[in-house]
């Protein structure tokens, strides 16, 4: 039988909700259940693939091409559970879906309203695509009070009632600020956030409260007085030196086992964390550092890239060393001499990106990357950078570039309007919409034997995540290779350059998919891990 875990934030946002719901992911499965991780966003566009990544945050994409919010990102690493299309839905995707029917005629006359129908599409979306699942733990995004969250907390509220309040769990969020004038942690925006909630028919039954220190029994009994709720299931979520340290911080302050006893789940044995332990250890005690110089466009917003800031981590765990991102803006090299800025780095990485204000910066870090022999990482957009650089200064073609930043007469990165996925022909217009039209989700890709890819994968046939609209031009391929640069890695067709490298170099390679997307702190992906090696051989040099 599935139940159902309902998230909601209060008070402010940036609670790290998703986070708590990845941490209880994890909590659950630690115990043997099985789970899947959902989130609801109120926001009105479709899905946040066209939203900038400085708003909000990066994008996530999943194995079946959906472009899906970032705390779909914690919910794998947490859990290894691939996120698929339906765990992430928008206001913007039910709205479109429920007026296409409407258009259809399939309401048969009635009159199309908040409710029933939209919030009948939102419980529709939430218990779809459920089989065996012991637990599905449901995120809804923002905070509560927001006017565009209402019918995704009337939908919840009515779904709570048809399972059953046995069958599901409402879990609040909220933040005891500290005042240091009284010298109290304050519950008074939790009690007006409970309020707000019970407004709209939902009685919390568990809080989840954030806080810099622990909460003394006086607090913790007020807000259960006030809030409704039985003491032991207001719990502290304290501040925790790194994000792996979650789940064992809400275990030690009882979220699993008031879970399990809410649902009367008996469980006699303590959740198997030793996992966690172990990654908080090799985070909190690393043999040494490395700098990772990430030249980028969208380094304003930490979160924009946040996979990639996690999946360096996590090769840093592999190799037992801290990895210290230094984030820059590629544009500083259009005006500056790189060199400045990248000496003192052991490895540079260009992450994707879009459009063509910085790009030239980011060719210069891939130049002095190549020509200095500093581990290089590029992905996606930094492949593609590494290619014209390539191209320029190795091949002769000096005006080599993306047709992505208008015509060119040597367009060594070009639009692909075709592409094949399995058997099946893809196609895409030129003037077509930009939402989730771009070669997204998983593609295969078939590696040459000997190649210094196939030796980090220990494969030649793998599979990664994809999310772009240019693709490097086979056509290029052979004036490429004779200058250098090698194609290690091609789409099973031979037609889409997946991987270029430079064999002549300590590590140097470029990626057209996202492996960021597919790392994990208990699973480093093998170039991630690859790369900090290498990083730390460099770091040996200078
Ligand atoms: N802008 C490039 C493209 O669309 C790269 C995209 C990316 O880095 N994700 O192909």
């Amino acid at each position: 039988m599935t139940r159902y875990i309902f998230i909601t934030g209060g008070v402010v946002s940036s609670l790290g909700k998703g986070l708590g719901a990845a941490a209880l992911g994890a909590l659950l499965q630690a115990r043997g259940f099985k789970v899947r991780l959902r989130k609801l966003d109120p926001y009105l566009n479709v899905d946040p693939g066209t939203m900038s990544p400085t708003q909000h945050g990066e994008v996530f994409v999943t194995d079946d091409g959906a472009e899906t919010d970032l705390d779909l990102g914690h919910y794998e690493r947490f859990t290894g559970v691939s996120a698929r299309k339906s765990d992430n839905v928008t206001t913007g995707r039910i709205y479109s879906n429920v007026i296409a029917r409407e258009r259809r005629g399939d309401y048969l006359g009635a009159t199309v309203q908040v409710i029933p129908h939209i919030t009948d599409a939102i419980k529709e979306f939430i218990r779809s695509d459920v089989t065996d699942e012991d637990f599905i733990v449901c995120e809804v995004g923002g905070t509560v009070g927001d006017i565009e969250s209402l019918p995704f907390l009337e939908a919840i509220r009515q779904f709570g009632n048809e399972v059953g309040i046995e069958n599901a769990l409402f879990l609040h969020v909220t933040l005891l600020p500290y005042i240091p004038a009284a010298g109290e942690l304050k519950t008074k925006p939790t009690q007006h956030s409970v309020k707000e909630l019970l407004s709209v028919g939902i009685q919390p039954q568990m809080l989840l409260c954030r806080a810099d220190r622990p909460i003394p029994d006086n607090e913790r009994r007020k807000i259960a007085l006030f809030c409704n709720i039985r003491p032991e299931r207001v719990i502290a979520a304290l501040d925790v030196d790194t994000i792996y340290n979650v789940p064992i911080s809400y275990h030690e302050e009882g979220f699993d086992d008031q879970v399990l006893a809410y649902f009367g789940i008996g469980q006699d044995k303590a959740p198997d964390l030793s996992r966690w332990t172990g990654i908080v250890q090799r985070v909190r005690q690393p043999e040494g550092e490395v700098t990772i110089g990430v030249v980028g466009k969208y380094t304003s917003l930490i979160d924009s890239y946040k996979s990639l800031a996690e999946a360096l981590t996590h090769g840093g765990i592999a190799n037992n060393i801290k990895v210290k991102l230094d984030w820059m803006d590629s544009q500083i090299f259009e005006s500056e001499d790189a060199v400045s800025h990248l000496e003192h780095v052991h490895g540079i990485l260009v992450p994707g990106g879009f459009g063509e204000r910085g790009a030239e910066g980011k060719i210069r870090a891939a130049q002095f990357a190549r020509e200095r022999k500093v581990p290089y990482f590029g992905i996606c957009f930094g492949m593609q950078m590494a290619v014209i650089e390539a191209a320029r200064h190795m091949a002769g073609l000096p005006a080599a570039n993306s047709t992505e930043f208008g015509p060119t007469n040597e367009p060594v990165v070009g639009l692909m309007t075709e592409w094949t996925r399995g058997n099946a022909l893809e196609t895409r217009k030129t003037d077509g919409d930009l939402g989730g039209t771009m070669r997204l989700g998983a593609y295969p890709a078939a590696l040459v034997p000997g190649s210094r890819v196939a030796g980090i994968y220990g494969a030649t046939e793998i599979s990664e995540r994809h999310r772009h609209r240019y693709e490097v031009n086979i056509n290029y391929r052979e004036r490429l290779e004779q200058a250098g640069l090698f194609f290690s890695g091609l789409s099973p067709d031979g037609v889409l350059p997946e991987i270029v490298e430079l064999p002549d170099h300590p590590w140097f390679i470029g990626v057209q998919y996202h492996p960021e997307l597919k790392s994990k702190p208990f699973d480093p992906h093998p170039l991630f891990t690859d790369f900090i090696r290498a990083a730390i051989e460099q770091s040996r040099l200078v």
